[in-house]
């Protein structure tokens, strides 16, 4: 068992130390920690991480401080005054490294301090540089473990996992994490192609998972098996996870980014959110154009800061909606817990209606004939609000004689979305396949 001493910043054990399966957390001094000290190990970390990024410099964040009247640390005294300093989004990391490359200047150690070094996807502009050190990496494994925890993994069982590697920084920090935590951790490659699928589910077939491969890219090991003559739930021990829940409710806030923090939270049984990491973090649903947070239970701009760690953010908006709620949580933990409600940009917008790409997908999916071995289609972005939505999804031979699949598709957009669609059926294997997160918006 850890014994909890209040300090600044997290220590750097070698390993963790051994737990009772049975227990409920797998760090139950932080996690059921009273709200009071809470609160008090929070604010230190907070001073603390103010005063590094005033004494070192950091030289963006100190910008940013100065911006907000703040020149000493004693002028930040606790989590309440975050409330005037200004937000930090991802454009400014991104001017940032290009004004000082290659790793700009709102770090808070050198690189060569760092121990392991990672870029975003891109997916979004030009890729950051992600740089974590030892205790960075310790402190997001710690809470990856209790996300691990709260979903019944326990250290002895088999876990996997298909992100990607290299400079991607999100496969090596899972699959540490893992490791970490005391999983066996088989890092299958990302099926990009048809050969490197087979790969992945070879190994499976020989070295079975307790927790089968849950993850962005569950379909293409659906569509493969189908090829290679395999069942892929008897075969390969694939299933199917329940679908996320769309709509206005949100799912639980797992993460703000590697960049920011990875593990950030998870939910327990109570389904009340993701527990957030409170004692590393301190999350904030903010209204833009005031930058001050909006009542609990509200969405807002999703905005973290973190401390207790080298590598710090203050109020970074990561531009995407989430909500928080503070009202005790019947399984004993004592964080906030949070909803994250999508990426605004990823936000379309047809026929007067905001959507995402995951409400369409939800309603394409309730027509078995598209939907197995594996659903694919893209959306065509709205250009404008005039109906109808164009989308094209794949079938078997591509066509629909008597249209009936076709009408019960946009059936289904319809009674989901209150929206109008026209689907075009195209052949299997005519859309681009990915390993990891697949386009399924596209201009034309
Ligand atoms: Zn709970």
């Amino acid at each position: 068992m850890s014994c909890f001493t209040i300090s600044a910043v997290q220590t750097v054990d070698r390993e963790p130390a051994e737990r009772d399966p049975g227990q409920c957390f797998w760090d139950p001094d932080v996690q059921t920690m009273p709200a009071d000290q809470l609160h008090e190990l929070r604010e230190l970390r907070l001073r603390d991480m103010i005063r590094r990024v005033l004494e070192r410099p950091v030289p963006l964040f100190a910008r940013k401080l100065h911006e907000a009247g703040v020149t000493t640390a004693g002028d930040i005294t606790g989590l309440a005054d975050l409330e005037r300093l200004p937000v930090t989004v991802k454009q400014d990391l991104r001017a940032s490294e290009a004004e000082h490359p290659p790793i700009g200047d709102y770090r808070f150690v050198d690189l060569r301090e760092c121990t392991r070094l990672g870029t975003s996807t891109g997916t979004t502009g030009t890729p950051t540089i992600m740089l974590w050190t030892r205790r960075d990496l310790r402190v997001e494994y710690e809470c990856g473990a209790r996300n691990w925890w709260r979903q019944g993994i326990r250290p002895g069982m088999i876990v996997t996992h298909a992100h990607p590697a290299y400079l991607y920084g999100g496969g090596p920090l899972l699959s540490g994490a893992y490791e970490y935590f005391g999983c066996l951790n088989i890092w299958v490659p990302p099926p990009d192609t048809d050969e490197l699928a087979e790969q992945g589910m070879r190994m499976w077939m020989q070295v079975k998972p307790d927790i089968p491969f849950v993850g962005f890219a569950l379909g293409r090991y659906f569509e493969v098996a189908a090829k290679l003559g395999l069942d892929p739930m008897k075969d390969v021990g694939l299933r199917i996870p329940s679908m996320p829940g769309a709509g206005g409710k949100g799912s639980p806030l797992a993460t703000a980014g590697a960049e920011c923090f990875a593990f950030l939270g998870g939910p327990c049984d109570e389904h009340n959110g993701a527990h957030l990491a409170d004692d590393h973090t301190y999350v904030q649903a903010i209204d833009p154009d005031t930058g001050l947070e909006v009542p609990d239970g509200e969405w807002g701009n999703l905005v973290v800061t973190t401390f207790g760690r080298d590598n710090c953010m203050i109020r970074y908006d990561l531009e995407e909606a989430c909500r928080v709620e503070r009202t005790p949580c019947p399984c004993g933990e004592t964080s906030s817990r949070g909803w994250w409600g999508g990426r605004f940009k990823d936000l379309m917008s047809s026929q007067g209606r905001k959507f995402q790409v995951a409400e369409v997908q939800a309603a394409l999916a309730t027509v078995p004939e598209v939907a197995e071995p594996s659903l694919e289609f893209v959306i065509v972005r709205p250009k404008d609000e005039h109906p109808p939505l164009a989308l094209r999804v794949e079938a078997d031979g591509g066509s629909d004689g008597d249209h009936t699949v076709t009408q019960r598709l946009a059936a289904a957009v319809r009674e989901r979305l209150r929206l109008e669609a026209t689907i075009e059926l195209v052949d299997r294997g005519s859309l681009p396949r990915s390993g990891f997160k697949a386009t399924r918006v596209v201009d034309t």
